[in-house]
């Protein structure tokens, strides 16, 4: 069989690795540049690639084009190659045929690498032979290819990788929460960013399991149809549903804010349908510790706490940054904006920001829906700007907080590069 990867990141370059072994023949096409690393690991498989353009002629002739989740649908290599009926899928669906453990998938706008890391750390903790992977860990393809010997596989699922799907079916999906995001990558849809999301569960069957969040609209109306044993979990009321079942109270969690509480509930609910013992839950729950970049209070410096929530990339996550927030908060908000609608934050902003600061390289529609609540601010084009704009502001007890609501393509490389500019700054 033959089979062509669009795409050399991480995913594309395993998924390529993965069908060499599995006996294909591969060839792997990239319209920018592949990083020397991976052009020395697709060498050592042996591995045909292209870098900086597409060959159709190659790629037309493919059995099967496996594409990298950052390519769009809309892209005019795909579009050509789906208009000739080429079997087009993504690294996810790809790997799935081949593995024989069982699958959590895990997606929704925000929680998605906590939900996942926590189950995948109660899990281990659990003496359970058990990887993480999708957008985060490892790749899907790279397990398979590796032979790891997994009896489950906890996987975090974006929109992009769920368009991509066909046959894929997780034994437990998890729906955390559906609300506005990457909407310009949705025609501004919000109909069509939750389509994508649904297809988590599309394939269930009646004796898989579908966890979601029952104080979602969206979610609750959708997952009613599915044809998988369902489990309701409350939002609002998690602290109660946390007591009661794990005998667990939110402050005995290391992670903070409401939205972890039903973090820890969730999880919880799906290791208990994986299998767990309530005490080996317990035990995980209790130990985990927030993944880096989210809500992680990076240092107490003159009495002025400092937190790191660059992954709060959207208005949603960072509403539930606020929730946490027990003191008067400094706030670093900017960076490319997705079609934000900041009216969702008025009430936290009234009530915790004691000052702004902008940082980004447009930070026009910030200026305008902020600038005249009253409360100073200040712009930055740096983050080593935006701290010393922020500290201009504090005073014993107060909190900085990075916490963009946007992503950080104009100043940074990604999330994680701007949440170590701002610890490597303060550490
Ligand atoms: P994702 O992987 O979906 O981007 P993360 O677990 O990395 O989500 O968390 C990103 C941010 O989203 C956190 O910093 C927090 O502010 C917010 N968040 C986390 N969990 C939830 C949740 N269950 N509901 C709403 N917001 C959340």
């Amino acid at each position: 069989m033959k089979v062509s990867i669009i795409g050399g990141g991480e995913s594309g370059v395993w998924a390529a690795i993965l069908a060499k072994e599995k006996g294909c023949e591969v060839f792997l096409s990239d319209s920018a540049s592949i990083s020397e690393e991976r052009k020395d690991l697709l060498n050592k498989s042996k591995i045909e690639f292209e870098e900086g353009k597409h060959s159709m002629e190659i790629l037309e002739a493919s059995h099967v084009i496996v594409k990298s989740p950052g390519i769009p649908n809309e892209s005019v290599v795909i579009k050509e190659l789906k208009s000739r009926r080429k079997r087009v899928v993504g690294e996810i669906e790809f790997a799935f045929d081949f593995f024989d453990g069982r699958i959590i998938g895990v997606t929704g706008s925000n929680g998605k690498s906590t939900v996942s890391s926590l189950i995948h750390h109660c899990m281990t903790m659990a003496g359970l032979p058990v990887g993480l992977g999708g957008n985060i860990g490892e790749s899907f393809s790279s397990v398979i290819a590796w032979g790891k010997k997994y009896t489950w596989m906890v996987l975090e699922l974006s929109s992009f990788q769920l368009e991509d799907i066909d046959q894929f079916r997780p034994d437990i999906a998890i729906q955390l929460n559906i609300t506005a995001d990457h909407l310009d990558r949705y025609e501004g849809s919000i109909e069509k960013y939750a389509a994508a999301k649904f297809r988590l569960h599309m394939n269930q069957k009646e004796n898989d399991i579908l966890i979601y969040n029952e104080d979602n609209d969206m979610l609750k109306y959708a997952c009613a149809l599915c044809v998988a044993n369902k489990s309701a979990v409350p939002f609002w009321d998690a602290k109660t549903m946390l007591k009661d079942k794990f005998e667990i109270e939110p402050h005995q969690l290391k992670i903070q804010g409401e939205h972890n509480v039903f973090n820890a509930l969730i999880s919880g609910i799906a290791c208990e349908k994986a299998g767990l013992e309530k005490e080996k839950i317990k035990q995980g729950l209790l130990s985990f510790e927030a993944i880096p970049h989210r809500l992680e209070s990076v240092v107490v410096r003159n009495g002025i706490e400092y937190i790191n929530d660059s992954k709060g990339t959207n208005v949603d996550a960072v509403r539930f940054a606020f929730s946490a927030m027990k003191n008067p908060t400094i706030w670093i908000v900017g960076g490319v904006d997705k079609g934000n609608d900041y009216s969702m934050l008025d009430q936290d902003v009234k009530e915790k920001v004691k000052a702004f600061v902008f940082l980004g390289t447009d930070n026009q529609k910030l200026i305008n829906y902020f600038g005249d609540t009253g409360k100073p601010w200040k712009e930055a084009n740096s983050m080593r700007e935006a701290i010393e704009s922020a500290e201009s502001f504090a005073e014993v007890g107060d909190v900085i907080l990075l916490s963009p609501a946007c992503a950080s393509f104009d100043l940074f490389k990604n999330y994680i590069d701007r949440g170590n500019q701002f610890k490597e700054l303060l550490t």
